[in-house]
C-alpha cells in the first residue's frame, strides 16, 4: 500500500504523548505498521501473531522472506504464549538482561505463524527497554515483530529521519524518540541447541552471557575464515549496512594505519576516513568522519551506521576506516564493519614499507 504522507510524531520519554501511542497501537492492531525507537536501532513493527501484517514488513523493507522476524514483547508474563517452553538458561538471562538488547531464540508455540519465523520452527523474542517502544508494544496488542526500519541492505536507522528516508511513502506512521542510545541491533543467543550460541553479537557480549550461563559460544559461522562455514542465523549471511563507496578497514599498529590511510587520501580520488578523537589531528585530506573516542566505545557503536549513511550523500568513491577493537563492543561494532566492507580488510603491518 502507498501512503502519500508518512506521518512522523516527536515523542518526549518524559512525557508520553498517549494519543500518539494509542494511534500506533491502533494502526498495529488493524494490521499495519509502525516505526518505533528502541534502545537498539529503530524498529519497523506489525502484529507479529498476524501473517498478512508481517508480509507487510518484508515487502516495505524488500526483505527476503527467509530471513525471520524477532517479536517483541513489553512484559515477561507474555513470553509463554508464544513458545513451547522457557529453558531455565532463558530465565536466568532474562533476568539479567531484559528489558535490553539480548533477543532469544526457543521453540515457536502454534500461535506465532510461520509468515514471521522464516519457516522455522523457532522464533526469536526481545523486550526492549525503551519506554516508547514498550508502551506502542502493550497498545499493539502485545506481540511486535520488528526488523530495523531501513530498506534492505542499508544500514540499520538510529534516528527518525533515516527511517523517513527510506519508509516515507511505505508506511502510515514514525514514532520519533530521538536518536537512539545503543546503535547496534540486539545480540542474539540461541538456546535451542546444546550449548547456548551468540548468533549475532550485541551489546550483551559473549563473556556477559558466559557470566550468568558459565557456558556459551559464539557461531562459527561469524569467526571462521573458512567461508563454507555459514552462520546460523539465516540473516547473517546478507550483505548488510554497504555504502555506495567501497569501504576497506585498515588495520596494524595506529601509526602506520594513519599514514596508509593518508597516502590514499592524497590521490586524485574523493576519499572518505573513518577515525576518531584520538587521531582526528592526524589526517590532512579527504572527508573526514570522528565516529567518537576510543575511550567511550558506546560512542563509537552509537555513530557507525550514521557515518556510513553519511558518505552516500558526501559522493565520496573509496572509504578508508580505522579499526575498533574495543572491550565490551569490539565484537559487535566489527562484525558490522566487516560486514559493510564486504570483508575487505587491509593489515598494514604486512605491507612491506617503503625505503
Ligand atoms: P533484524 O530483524 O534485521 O534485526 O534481523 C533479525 C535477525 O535475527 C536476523 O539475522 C535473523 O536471521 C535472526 N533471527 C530471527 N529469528 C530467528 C530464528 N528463529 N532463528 C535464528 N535466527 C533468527
Ligand atoms: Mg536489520
Amino acid at each position: 500500500m502507498n501512503y502519500l504522507d508518512t506521518e512522523i510524531i516527536k515523542i518526549d520519554r518524559k512525557q508520553m504523548d498517549i494519543d500518539a501511542l494509542e494511534k500506533a497501537g491502533n494502526i498495529l492492531r488493524g494490521g499495519g505498521l509502525v516505526a518505533f525507537p528502541t534502545e537498539t536501532v529503530y524498529g519497523l513493527g506489525a502484529n507479529g501473531l498476524d501473517e498478512e501484517a508481517a508480509r507487510k514488513i518484508y515487502e516495505a523493507k524488500g526483505r527476503p522472506s527467509d530471513n525471520p522476524l524477532i517479536i517483541h514483547i513489553a512484559d515477561l508474563e507474555d513470553l509463554d504464549r508464544i513458545v513451547e517452553e522457557v529453558p531455565e538458561a532463558a530465565r536466568r538471562l532474562a533476568a539479567a538482561y531484559w528489558p535490553g538488547p539480548l533477543t532469544m531464540i526457543f521453540r515457536k508455540s502454534a500461535c506465532v505463524p510461520y509468515g514471521t519465523t522464516g519457516g522455522l520452527d523457532t522464533v526469536a523474542v526481545r523486550m526492549p527497554s525503551d519506554e516508547i517502544a514498550r508502551e506502542m508494544i502493550r497498545r499493539g496488542g502485545g506481540y511486535i515483530a520488528a526488523p530495523s526500519a531501513n530498506t534492505s541492505g542499508r544500514p540499520s536507522p538510529t534516528t527518525a529521519q533515516h527511517v523517513y528516508e527510506d519508509m516515507d511513502g511505505k508506511i502510515p506512521l514514525i514514532l520519533d524518540g530521538g536518536a537512539v542510545e545503543i546503535g547496534l541491533e540486539s545480540s542474539i543467543v540461541d538456546l535451542t541447541t546444546g550449548i547456548p550460541t551468540i548468533l549475532r553479537p550485541g551489546y550483551v557480549s559473549l563473556e556477559m552471557v558466559q557470566e550468568v550461563l558459565g557456558r556459551a559460544e559464539m557461531d562459527r559461522g561469524l569467526i571462521s575464515e573458512d567461508s563454507s562455514v555459514k552462520p546460523k542465523a539465516p540473516g547473517m549471511k546478507y550483505r548488510h549496512y554497504a555504502p555506495k563507496a567501497r569501504l576497506k578497514i585498515v588495520e596494524g599498529p595506529m601509526e602506520r594505519v594513519i599514514s596508509y590511510i593518508n597516502d590514499r587520501a592524497d590521490s586524485s580520488k574523493r576519499v572518505g576516513i573513518i577515525c576518531t578523537e584520538e587521531t582526528l589531528q592526524k589526517y590532512a585530506c579527504g572527508t573526514i568522519k570522528c565516529i567518537g573516542s576510543r575511550q567511550d566505545e558506546l560512542s563509537i557503536a552509537s555513530h557507525l551506521f550514521a557515518v556510513l549513511r553519511e558518505f552516500d550523500e558526501d559522493g565520496v568513491e573509496e572509504i578508508y576506516s580505522e579499526s575498533f577493537d574495543t572491550p565490551q563492543l569490539g565484537q559487535a561494532i566489527m562484525n558490522r564493519l566487516l560486514k559493510a566492507a564486504g570483508h575487505q580488510r587491509i593489515d598494514v603491518s604486512e605491507i612491506e614499507e617503503e625505503l
